[in-house]
């Protein structure tokens, strides 16, 4: 048997057929067309999965479900709301039942499921509690106690990303100011480097973005960085400082056995992980004592879609 995965991304929609031990089989993807609404986010997700079955000679019966993971959360009563996608309370599972009838349906936070799956199949699975924080456009957080993902009693918990660890200095998405992903989204990082590069700081970025600063990505940063310029240096040490907060209070609040980071920002490995455990230790309440590893996820990009398929 088989499920599908679907990791539904705030520009892109990666999908897969996983088998029973974790492994993508056959995969496919769209862009996110958020201008056409959220019917034709569905029907284009439908056609890609259609494909997919026809194409490897699929049978339908070999599908035993369908798995989600979204970028916000799943209501009590199956609606879904996404900031990113201008999603309010749309009927999500009701109307995947409408469209794939017959396939059990389940949908869940897109870090979440990440999470879920390092926790089964990566980073973090030779740990009975662990906690994934997600570094991309915007942060996200899996809990995952014994196993299984925590989002609270309502669903709206392991919203990581919006901590409030500082005193703020844009608008989050989500309305408030200082929120973690304000500090250590990839959009964040940008942000910083662009206010800094429109002050004047002179800087080797402005030759890799060819002058254009909205042209500016996370790597180029990380790529100047490595090339000891100093506005990057800078951007980068605002980046730990708040990373060690963040994770310092989840240590203090949640004490997981583990701490993975994944999404896009974290391919920056030996930056990112260097001296981190000790400017956390630096913030906890018991300092002394021993606390989670902190890893880089293992599965990258391909986390969302195992995690996704597993939940059924
Ligand atoms: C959302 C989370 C999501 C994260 C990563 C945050 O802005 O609030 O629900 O997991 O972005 O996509
Ligand atoms: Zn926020």
């Amino acid at each position: 048997m088989y499920s599908i995965g679907v990791d539904v991304g705030g520009t892109g929609i990666k999908i897969g057929v996983v088998d029973e031990s974790g492994n993508i089989l056959y995969r496919g993807n769209c862009v996110t067309d958020v201008t056409g609404g959220f019917d034709k986010i569905i029907s284009d997700i439908h056609d890609v999965i259609e494909d997919i079955i026809d194409q490897n000679d699929i049978e339908k019966n070999q599908i035993k479900s369908i798995g989600f993971g979204i970028p916000g959360y799943i209501d009590r009563y199956g609606k879904a709301n996404c900031v990113n996608l201008n999603w309010k309370k749309v009927d999500f599972i009701q109307k995947l039942k409408e469209t794939f009838p017959g396939t059990d349906i389940f949908a869940e936070n897109d870090a979440t499921v990440a999470g879920l799956a390092e926790s089964r199949f990566g980073s973090t699975k030779e740990h009975d509690t662990s906690v994934m924080i997600t570094l991309g456009t915007g942060v996200g957080g899996a809990i995952i106690i014994h196993g299984k993902p925590f989002s609270g009693a309502h669903g709206v918990g392991s919203e990581i990303g919006h901590m409030m660890i500082g005193d703020g200095w844009y608008k989050c998405n989500c309305g408030n100011t200082g929120c973690f992903e304000t500090y250590c989204s990839a959009t964040a990082i940008i942000k910083y480097a662009q206010k800094l590069l429109s002050e004047g700081e002179e800087s080797i970025i402005l030759d890799i973005c060819k002058q254009n600063i909205s042209d500016i990505n996370a790597k180029m940063i990380f790529d100047a960085y490595n090339q000891d310029d100093e506005v990057a240096k800078k951007v980068i040490a605002r980046f730990k400082d708040y990373l060690a907060k963040g994770i310092a209070n989840i240590v203090n609040t949640i004490d997981p056995g583990i701490i993975a980071i994944g999404g896009g920002v974290s391919k920056s490995e030996d930056i990112i992980l260097d001296g981190l455990k000790e400017m956390v230790r630096g913030h906890l309440v018991y300092k002394e004592e021993e606390f989670a590893d902190i890893v880089i996820a293992t599965l990258g990009n391909d986390a969302g879609i195992i995690g996704a398929a597993i939940l059924g």
